[in-house]
């Protein structure tokens, strides 16, 4: 059996559904497990709601209504005239986001958002759903809550993977065997039935606990890029796209900020030897990129760019050691505020790291730090990693640019620089 995802934007119009819904016509006498993310920027438009809501700002009701808008301009688009039982499903699973509005915000910041952000999800599976059964392929539409199981770290929920292999493995196989299944990306469920979600772009990572527990024989991203390319084309102006790449090269590269596939996707598909592929769904023939084991490294050396970096300094107030102690509190610090460190490097007594900065967040951060150190803060930087370098690689990327940091080891190059 095959598991594809598609993203935001391969369902962010209706033209796109269509297109989708002829991806799947062609597939449609295969086990076919398709996850789907929410349509085009919905989750930012969702998350807007939140904070309006969280904020008591009195714009939740109306910055709603945009979302609602847009899904209802998709809908007529699909279907026409509002006869078919989509249109009222959509709008009942707007309502449950009203009558969460209306009452007074009680809960923490990251359960609403949980609860209100995977109407995202919900909506845009039931619309693909409905779509490509209308053009007559066998379709299903499951609920992922039923199916992935975690913990309540609401907005980073943990996958309780043995449950969730268990319900997946024992319901699954049969439905597959008769109807090609459409259910969400990035949302599952607490024991005790409250919605959570994976993290941002966590429907890569769906996709994978699906295609893990499910034993896939491989899995389809459907990105608007070809494939993996050497470079953001934000960036270079000659990318490459990399037609094999191994488990191992993927991990780095998402680790590293490769924004190409979600980083926690590949461990599990490694684990079980299960293909990986990135494909464009605006040329659906064009093989991509295929990750698998293999010994082969890079064809090409591979640029990552991180733009808005700061760089924070941190020395003990009493000169005393970066050693255990004050490296725990400080990774505790920076867990608390959900800050992911992108570079680092620790001398006797500093400890240093690039960070994106994410306003507030970082401020929070930052004057918790200097409660028990000396924190220095440099804004503005880019930081630049290059998995199989050498120094024409290196050379090609400084130009203009003063580093500030330089780490090296075996086949990378963290690079933080300034522009001069
Ligand atoms: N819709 C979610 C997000 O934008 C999950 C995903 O797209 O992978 O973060």
């Amino acid at each position: 059996m095959q598991v594809f995802k598609f993203g935001g934007a391969s369902v962010k119009d209706a033209e796109s559904v269509k297109n989708v819904a002829s991806i799947l016509a062609n597939h449609k006498k295969d086990e076919l497990l398709v996850v789907v993310s929410a349509m085009g920027k919905t989750t930012d438009r969702l998350m807007e709601v939140t904070n309006h809501y969280v904020d008591q700002t009195g714009q939740a009701f109306q910055a709603l209504e945009g979302v609602k808008a847009f899904h209802e301009r998709i809908l007529a688009d699909l279907f026409g005239q509002p006869t078919h039982p989509i249109f009222d499903e959509i709008a009942n699973c707007f309502v449950e986001i009203e009558w969460i509005l209306e009452e007074d915000p009680q809960d923490s910041y990251d359960y609403l958002f949980d609860q209100i952000v995977s109407t995202g999800e919900l909506v845009s599976s039931k619309i693909l759903a409905a779509y490509t059964s209308f053009v007559g392929i066998p379709v299903k539409w499951l609920d992922a809550r039923d199916y992935i199981f975690t913990d309540n770290t609401y907005r980073e929920a943990t996958v309780d993977w043995e449950k969730t292999e268990e319900k997946i493995r024992r319901d699954l196989p049969s439905v597959l065997d008769e109807y090609v299944v459409v259910t969400q990306g990035f949302i599952g469920s607490t024991s005790e039935n409250f919605t959570t979600t994976l993290g941002r772009e966590g429907s890569d990572y769906s996709a994978a606990i699906f295609a893990s527990c499910l034993h896939a024989e491989d899995i389809t991203i459907w990105k608007d890029v070809p494939g993996v390319l050497n470079a953001d084309p934000k960036w270079f102006d000659h990318t490459e796209l990399i037609p094999e790449l191994s488990y191992t090269d993927a991990i780095e590269l998402t680790y590293y900020g490769a924004t190409v596939i979600h980083p926690k996707t590949i461990k599990p598909l490694q684990n079980k030897k299960i293909a990986l592929n990135v494909r464009s769904f605006l040329n659906p023939k064009a093989p991509g990129t295929l990750i698998r084991t293999t010994n082969s490294g890079l064809s090409v050396p591979s640029f990552i760019f991180k733009v808005n970096q700061v760089f924070i300094g941190i020395q003990p107030r009493d000169f005393s050691f970066i050693v255990e102690d004050n490296l725990s509190h400080i990774f505790n610090v920076f867990h608390s505020h959900r800050i992911k460190i992108n570079m680092m490097h620790n001398s006797a007594i500093s400890f240093s790291v690039a960070v994106d900065d994410t306003g507030k967040n970082v401020d929070a951060l930052l004057a918790d730090l200097e409660k028990r150190y000396k924190v220095t803060v440099e804004k503005g930087l880019e930081l630049i990693t290059i998995r199989y370098f050498n120094q024409e690689t290196i050379n090609r990327v400084l130009v203009n640019k003063e580093i500030i940091r330089e780490l090296k080891d075996g086949y990378t190059c963290q690079l933080l620089v300034k522009k001069i």
